[in-house]
This record gives C-alpha cells, structure tokens and sequence, in this order.
C-alpha cells in the first residue's frame, strides 16, 4: 500500500510533468499536416458525426482536426490541467460548440457502442497499450466506423542494443508496422492506410519546443531534485531519437471497422 507520504510526492511529480508539458503545443510527437494527412484516409464524416480524441492532451491536433473534418469532436484525457487548457484552445478558437473536453481515462470510456464514427488517438494508445486499445475501443464505433492511431514502431528488423533496452523497458509494445497492422486486421479492422511520420514531428515539433520549456522550467524549480531527473530524462530521450532515429519513430495506422 502507498503511504500518504509517498502518494503525496507522487503526485507532486505528476503536476510537475503536466505543467512542463502544459507549456508546450504537443505532448507527442506530431504535426499539423501528419494530422490532416491521416485525416484525408476517411471519408465518411459529415456534420452529424461523432469523433474521439483519445488521450487528447492540450489538443493540438484536436484543433487542426477540427478545421479539417466536419462533426463534433470529443476529447478525452486522464490530466484535468490538460481539459482545462483544451477547452480554453477551443474557446479561443470559436469552436466551443464542436470541440469539448472531458476528464476521462481511456479503459473506461463511457460511450455508447457503436455511438462514433471516428476514434482518434495520437500519441496515446501505449498508455493501455495498443493491442489491447484497438480491440477494447472497437465497439463504441459504428460499422464502418474508423480509428487512426499513432504508435511507437521499429523500422528495421535488427535494432542497437542501447535502443532496444530503452523501449523494451519503456514499451515493450513497440514493434513491426506489418505486426501492428496483423493485430488491426485481427481486432476486426480493415487496414486502410499506415504510414510513418516525418522526423519533423520529432525535432521540429516535440524536441525543440522543449529545450526552451526546459529552461524556464530549470530556472522555476531551481535546486528541485524530482524536476531536475524529469528534464534530464527528457534530454536522454532526445538523445537517443537522434542517435537511433534510423532504427524507429511513429507510424499512423488508420483502419475501418469490419
Ligand atoms: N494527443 C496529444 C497528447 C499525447 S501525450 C498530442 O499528440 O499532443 C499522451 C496523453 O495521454 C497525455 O495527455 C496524457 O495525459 C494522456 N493519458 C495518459 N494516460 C491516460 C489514460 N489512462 N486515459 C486518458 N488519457 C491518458
């Protein structure tokens, strides 16, 4: 059992994450066009549809989803500070009356089955893990429904030791596109398209925000051992990504159910 002691340091540590990861657009590795490109693979959304943003963070992509596709859009994320932000960036946005956030945890979604016709989950899905995901989400979408999910995958057969370590402690679900597709095929989804994402996504977009949040962030908690770890593990996480980013990134899966 957890202490009260160390449930309080626990939690500490996550409003730490969440703050340093509030001040930044993205929470994943993404961008604008990979979010419009994936979109452009499903065609059957219209102004009565029901979509799901699946561990939606801020909503990064959530706003560039909603510019791009028709229906109302749902985000659902575990950190009340990321709603919060979300539906300020929907306010602000004029998109209030398409575009809510609520406080959710992913394994236990609330929808009704087959109430949506699209889930979408960018950067997410490795908090239950993708496997289990795309089977237990499979039945809150309409026949023919469509989920798009982005995924942490190797690109090679062979893999440096150093970064197989790395993932095999930080997800071991890491794996082949043609694996991840296999098991989309096998939860009951044609695969419709997947593809791997830009290293801009990683650099431009996730990496080099940080290094300025990290920063003012240093300066914040100066003298701070838990936020002083959190950064250093970050930067290790940049490294590795440069180092090995020949051997894995992300890849966008979008399948429609069978
Ligand atoms: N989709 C966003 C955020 C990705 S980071 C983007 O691409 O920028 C992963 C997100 O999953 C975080 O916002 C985190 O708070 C959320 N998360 C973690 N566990 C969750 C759970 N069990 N249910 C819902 N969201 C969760």
């Amino acid at each position: 059992m957890m202490s009260d002691e160390n449930k309080s340091i626990h939690e500490f540590d996550l409003k730490l994450i969440c703050e340093y990861f509030s001040t930044i657009e993205r929470q994943g590795p993404g961008s604008p066009e990979v979010t419009a490109k994936a979109l452009s693979f499903i065609d059957n959304l219209t102004d009565k549809s029901k979509i799901a943003d699946i561990g939606c963070g801020t909503g990064g992509q959530t706003m560039v989803m909603a510019n791009h596709a028709p229906g109302h859009i749902t985000g659902i994320d575990l950190f009340p500070i990321f709603i919060d932000l979300f539906n300020a960036n929907s306010q602000k946005l004029k998109l209030q009356d398409r575009v809510n956030g609520v406080v959710g945890s992913m394994d236990q979604l609330s929808f009704q089955d087959e109430a949506l016709d699209l889930i979408w989950s960018e950067g997410a899905i490795y908090n239950i893990g993708f496997e289990r995901g795309i089977n237990e989400w499979r039945r809150f979408l309409k026949p023919g429904g469509f989920i798009a999910v982005s995924e942490a995958s190797w690109f090679t057969q062979e893999r440096p030791a150093e970064i197989e370590t790395f993932w095999n402690d930080a997800y071991p679900e890491i794996d082949l596109i043609p694996r991840k597709l296999m098991q989309m095929q096998k939860a009951g989804y044609m695969p419709v398209a997947a593809f791997v994402l830009p290293e801009n996504c990683w650099i431009e977009h996730f990496y080099a925000p940080q290094v300025f949040a990290q920063e003012v962030f240093l300066k914040k908690y100066a003298g701070n051992k838990i936020a002083e770890e959190f950064v250093e593990n970050q930067r290790i996480e940049a490294e590795l990504y440069y180092k090995y980013k020949d051997f894995y990134g992300y890849a966008f899966y979008i399948g429609k159910k069978i």
